[in-house]
């Protein structure tokens, strides 16, 4: 191995993100980049650790086990682009496994070295008409959206004839599970909810007011989840705020490796969001990645913009908030009925912001209510599964989730993750996906 063996084994210090220096020069350096790559790969290649999260360490490992020199310098330099092509960003192997994370002095961080590889790619060789469609999310929800357009694009999407057209131009796997759109969006509905009177609470963490970030999912793919969050915060009593419009949080973007398209959407996001928060409000939404673009990547994307850091700050899960508020008696007890056993994926987005499983932690105060937390990748990371040449790939990742969720035998399955959740029922023999909130407006009866 290149580095030192007498180095420590592993850090004793808490972990520290670096911001991402990608307004630097040398960050688009592709030379820079490969001697980077070198470095980390070897690291990872003599520890392994993580060669069951993803498909990106099997690919890295094979490469070196299969070169001439069975090390990292027997493996083609073109060839690393396989290893940064199956990494999602999940940042699992970051948070959970590794021991070598700043400050330790090798200093891996191997979810920001991918994105560094794909940004270095994107600025290369752009995007294909592919990826840009699936990250497109405004565009092509605002068209899918509309009425009567919404039902022939669900109807088609279930065609054999017209996904295996998907497959053969676009490469959008026929067999993978696509969202559903809605004409009658989260807006909407949440605009038609009976605002109320409500009289506010802060408690020493929270203002008990909360600006909803729909997120582009949330708006026009699952609605009612949105709804029903809503209609729990307001039946605790929280005064729930909207921004008078907003784009992508910029994830999928970020995914791409196309950072200039993320900093177009920071710049539209992020002054509606200071609105709200200039007037009170706590912010949250109601998918874990969107809340992890505002809590950590955009902060370590932009670190000299207060703005960005000011709304991080006001960020915050949702169950993380009910469970704040839980703890000075700001959460409404009196449930109508128990949930029984409810069987709960944990999306990586959610477990790497290290606020423990507050969606457990709320329903668990439903009496006769019973969670199994399934603490595994999904696969289906924003759009890695409906990729042709990702999707086996994915239902891999996917199955020991679908056999911990069948063993659970449980009432109810869930995932904070609306699209992992769509991915884990797609592997099921039977059984559907809910959302927890919808469980817990089911168990107030509201
Ligand atoms: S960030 Fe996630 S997908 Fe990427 S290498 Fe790490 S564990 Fe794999
Ligand atoms: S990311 Fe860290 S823990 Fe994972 S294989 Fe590489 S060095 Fe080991």
């Amino acid at each position: 191995m290149a580095n030192d063996a007498n180095s420590a084994e592993g850090g004793l210090e808490a972990p520290t993100r670096h911001p991402l220096d990608w307004k630097e020069p040398d960050f688009y350096d592709e030379q820079a980049l490969f001697s980077e790559l070198e470095r980390v790969y070897d690291i990872c290649h003599g520890c392994r650790r993580c060669v069951s999260l993803c498909n990106a360490f099997p690919t890295l490992f094979d490469l070196v086990d299969e070169s001439n020199t069975m090390e990292v310098d027997g493996v083609d330099k073109k060839d690393y682009w396989a290893v940064v092509d199956q990494c999602y960003l999940c940042d699992l192997c970051y948070l959970t496994k590794c021991p070598y994370v700043p400050p330790h002095e090798w200093n891996v961080d191997f979810p920001h070295l991918m994105l560094r590889a794909k940004a270095v790619k994107h600025e290369q060789h752009g995007a294909t008409t592919r990826d840009k469609l699936l990250t497109a999310t405004d565009m092509v929800g605002s068209i899918a959206s509309i009425p009567i357009v919404a039902e022939v694009v669900n109807k088609s999407n279930e065609l054999k004839p017209v996904r295996n057209l998907l497959e053969a131009t676009l490469g959008i796997h026929a067999q993978a599970p696509l969202p559903k759109f809605s004409s009658k969006s989260a807006r909407k509905r949440v605009m038609q909810q009976d605002a109320g009177a409500v009289k506010v609470q802060a408690t020493a963490q929270t203002t008990g007011r909360l600006g909803v970030f729909l997120t582009c999912y949330g708006n026009r793919n699952a609605p009612q989840t949105v709804e029903d969050m809503v209609a729990i915060l307001k039946h605790n009593k929280v005064d729930v705020g909207l921004t008078e419009s907003e784009r992508c949080c910029g994830m999928p973007k970020l995914e791409l490796g196309d950072l200039k398209a993320v900093e177009k959407l920071k710049d539209q996001n992020i002054p509606k969001l200071m609105k709200l928060v200039r007037r009170g409000y706590d912010l949250t939404a109601p998918i874990p990645s969107c809340v992890l673009m505002y809590k950590q990547e955009l902060p370590l994307m932009f670190p000299d913009d207060e703005d960005v850091q000011t709304v991080a700050k006001a960020f915050f899960d949702p169950f993380e908030y009910l469970m704040l508020r839980h703890r000075e008696q700001q959460l409404d007890l009196k449930f109508a009925q128990s949930l029984g056993k409810v069987a709960y994926h944990v999306p990586c987005h959610q477990r790497v912001q290290k606020i423990g499983p507050k969606t457990k932690e709320v329903l668990e105060l439903v009496p006769d209510t019973e969670v199994t937390l399934i603490e595994r990748c999904s696969g289906h990371d924003g759009t890695y599964a409906v990729k042709k040449e990702n999707y086996a790939h994915a239902q891999k990742i996917c199955r020991p989730v679908v056999s911990r969720v069948e063993q659970a035998a449980a009432d109810h399955f869930i995932s904070d993750c609306p699209m992992a959740g769509e991915l884990i029922e797609h592997g099921m023999s039977e059984g559907r996906a809910t959302s927890a909130f919808s469980l817990l407006r089911r168990a107030y009866g509201i």
